[in-house]
């Protein structure tokens, strides 16, 4: 029978999921709904003094607002729950006695000034750094007299000579000699299991198929293999390793904190959409076969296969992931949009949220749908329609107060006083006859002035648009007040 495709997401979350973490997720993602197989969400959590339960909960939000549904996992349950490591302790704990019992595994019981100085050693003899192996064949009076000394133990795996294959996904056949990886510590003095522990345990539990993930886990690979073996797990049993090529920054670091944005919460924050995120993040390190960018996520569950990810480093490029956004933002429906658009309208405290004020955005939307990269500048946009205090914005003064823009404004006044019909057509042709037919003014001389008395700012939709939904009465006192200016 073929081997059910099970692939896991398996987050430490010491803070905001990052875009590392998100492309590693929607790659997971993407295969499992490719393949028909399952997507199980994992939380990695046995260092508890670095993930808490804050940026668990902010974990499985970002996934949710990603849609990146997870059939197992926190919330969901399933059958090799539970899914918060933990919740596993003794799960691990088991093993590890196990593999003491089996002579897999030794207590160590080297303190860590001593294996520093051992260490410091090695680096000065130019050798490979690492355990070196002085607690693995200790008698019992040696044991007895380390315990008299009130020494912890750690729960060693003892690494044997020679080296581990394995063919990557990705990469293809890749090898680690063991000089290189040495004895590597399962449980700490406190009985805390290590990652390597829990991380191989559980993808055996919870039979995961692929290992989709970031390069930089590559070199654990063979620590884990060596648990796998210790398990007494079957080679054909072992899940496929694919590592993800490295995210760069845009001065090719590796992308972190230092050299760009990194945390999802950020993006969401400043108006991304949520498919726009997943669109560009799937295209770094993987390409659909031809040259498109605009992917959605249907498509992507459709095209996704492992053999088009590609294994040299991608850059994170802001510019590109902003120009799909805009795309994405103009293939939302009106009310899509709205639905988007209202939270940042009200957190920038431009509305409240009253239903005359929401029917309001919802006509203004459309005019500026064309015009912007982010949900974050709709409020900057649309700010005019809402304002109770109405003022010019000091920088944008000096263009409505010199005499030529006095003559502008007056004119308009006087062109738009009479009109009956207030729509932006109306508008557009009494200004276009008076100021550029008549007064022979150019467009961006003539509507600029006119632009900042009646939005305040020179960031604003169309004008005459503008004008229409701002209404006639409130847009000629605006005029008849910069003209007092
Ligand atoms: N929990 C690990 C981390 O967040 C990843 C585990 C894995 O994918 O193997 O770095």
């Amino acid at each position: 029978m073929a081997r059910e495709i099970r692939v896991r997401f398996a987050p430490s979350p010491t803070g905001d999921l990052h875009v590392g973490n998100i492309r590693t997720a929607l790659f997971d993602w993407a295969y499992a709904r490719h393949t028909g197989g399952k997507f199980i969400f994992r939380i990695e959590d046995t260092d508890t003094t670095r993930v808490t339960d804050e940026y668990i909960a902010a974990a499985l939000d970002t996934l949710r607002w990603l849609g990146l549904d997870w059939d197992e996992g926190p919330e969901v349950g399933g059958p090799y729950g539970p899914y918060l490591q933990s919740q596993r302790l003794d799960i691990y704990a088991d093993w590890a006695q196990k593999f003491l019992d089996q002579g897999d595994a030794y207590h160590c019981y080297c303190t860590s000034v001593e294996l520093e100085e051992r260490r410091e050693a090695q680096r000065a003899a130019n050798e490979a750094p690492g355990y070196d192996g002085q607690c693995r064949d200790l008698s019992p009076e040696q044991v007895a007299a380390f315990r008299a000394e009130g020494r912890d133990a750690v729960v060693r795996m003892r690494m044997p000579d020679g080296s581990t294959t394995f063919v990557d996904a990705i990469r293809g056949e890749v090898s680690f000699e063991h000089k290189f990886v040495p004895d590597f510590v399962l449980v700490r003095g406190d009985g805390s299991p290590l990652y390597t522990l829990a991380v191989a345990v559980d993808d055996i539990m919870m039979k995961v198929s692929h290992v989709l993930r970031g390069e930089d886990l590559l070199s654990s690979t063979p620590r884990q293999i060596r648990v796998y073996q210790a398990m007494g797990v079957a080679l054909e049993d072992y899940p496929i390793f694919a590592h993800l090529p490295f995210v760069m920054g845009q001065d090719n670091a590796k992308l972190s904190k230092r050299n760009g944005e990194v945390s999802i919460a950020w993006y969401r924050d400043a108006g991304f959409l949520p498919e726009a995120i997943c669109n560009y993040l799937v295209l770094l390190g993987w390409s659909p076969g031809d040259d498109r960018e605009n992917i959605t996520m249907k498509e992507l569950t459709e095209l996704f296969t492992v053999e088009r990810v590609n294994s040299s480093p991608a850059r994170f490029d802001m510019k590109k992931l902003e120009a799909i956004n805009g795309d994405k933002i103009r293939a939302l429906t009106i009310d899509e949009f709205l639905t988007w658009a209202l939270p940042f309208m009200i957190r920038a405290q431009v509305i409240t949220g009253t239903d005359e004020q929401i029917a309001l955005v919802k006509s203004a939307l459309p005019i500026i749908q064309e015009r912007i990269t982010r949900l974050s500048e709709v409020p900057a946009m649309l700010k005019f329609l809402f304002a109770t205090n109405f003022a010019v914005e000091a920088d944008s003064l000096s263009k409505v107060t010199d005499a030529a823009s006095k003559d502008v404004l007056k004119r308009s006044l006087a062109e738009l006083t009479p009109l009956t019909q207030w729509t932006h057509d109306t508008i557009e042709a009494a200004l276009r006859a008076s100021l550029i037919e008549e007064l022979g003014l150019k467009p961006r001389i003539a509507f600029g002035s006119v632009r900042i008395a009646v939005t305040g700012s020179t960031v604003s939709p169309p004008l005459f648009e503008s004008m229409e939904l701002l209404g006639k009465s409130a847009s000629l006192e605006r005029i008849s007040a910069a003209l007092a200016l």
